[in-house]
């Protein structure tokens, strides 16, 4: 299924980019977002502290005050953003049928999304862990064999754990808040997912915890479409990321998150 998926993506891609280079009325979209007015990008509503809502249903974290900083930079404004909710799921479609410019939403760059997105330089690196109740006696990924873990839809960790524990039973969800009831309503032994994302419900739960060792390398980074159109607007968001990592921002941003 995933690889139907990425075929028809990728030829979509590749016809969105002859079309693009025939057109007399090609617009890359950096000038596009500029006779706009504001940046459109798809961020997590579900994903402390990454993407998530306010109480009073304000878009905030990690990337979402990095798309407020693009905004800044290239519109002079950090308020001239729109933000579309994604999820782990939706977020490939959602860029790729041009609803949002660019996603900044916890997203990891590997080799197979690559074929079919462009990415920017990382601005973190998570790394895939295991979290499980207080009190529960697993102390590896290894021991899952024969009991159930969950994840959620369409994050790396969905593909690497039936790869490595064979035996394991997924159990699959939309959202990250729907895998921690999951796993504190008993229905799996462990939930598998990116540190930063596990740390950021961790810190609020005292039944939870995340066991020491780490599974993968995690390079999250921007994602754009894989097209002519996009790629001055690729190239404007590594400048900034550059300089953010160079001066500091980035790690500020991160220390006010509470990661690094
Ligand atoms: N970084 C992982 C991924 O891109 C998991 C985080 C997420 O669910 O977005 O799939």
């Amino acid at each position: 299924m995933l690889k139907r998926v990425l075929s028809a993506l990728l030829f979509v891609a590749i016809c969105c980019s002859g079309c693009g280079k025939k057109d007399p009325e090609f617009k890359d979209t950096f000038s596009v977002i500029r006779e706009r007015g504001e940046l459109i990008v798809g961020v997590k509503t579900d994903t402390p502290p990454f993407g998530y809502l306010d109480k009073d249903g304000k878009n905030i974290g990690f990337d979402v005050d990095l798309a407020h900083y693009l905004a800044g930079k290239f519109l002079g404004d950090e308020r001239k953003v729109q933000f579309v909710p994604v999820n782990a799921a939706n977020r490939i479609l959602k860029l790729a049928s041009g609803e949002v410019d660019m996603i900044i939403a916890t997203m990891t760059v590997n080799p197979q999304r690559q074929m079919i997105l462009d990415f920017s330089i990382p601005y973190h690196t998570a790394g895939q862990a295991m979290m499980v109740l207080q009190g529960s006696k697993l102390t590896s990924l290894m021991e899952l064999n024969g009991k159930k873990a969950i994840v959620v839809f369409g994050s790396t960790v969905e593909k690497n754990l039936q790869t490595n524990v064979p035996g394991v039973t997924v159990i699959g969800y939309k959202t990250y808040p729907e895998g921690i009831q999951a796993l504190k309503n008993g229905t799996a032994d462990a939930m598998i997912s990116d540190d930063t994302i596990l740390l950021g419900f961790a810190m609020k739960d005292k039944s939870l915890k995340i066991l020491s060792k780490r599974y993968s390398k995690e390079p999250y980074a921007v994602a754009f479409r894989k097209e002519p159109e996009s790629e001055k607007l690729m190239n404007a968001v590594n400048i900034e990321l550059k300089e953010a990592i160079n001066n500091g921002t980035l790690r500020d941003l991160k220390q006010k998150w509470g990661f690094n």
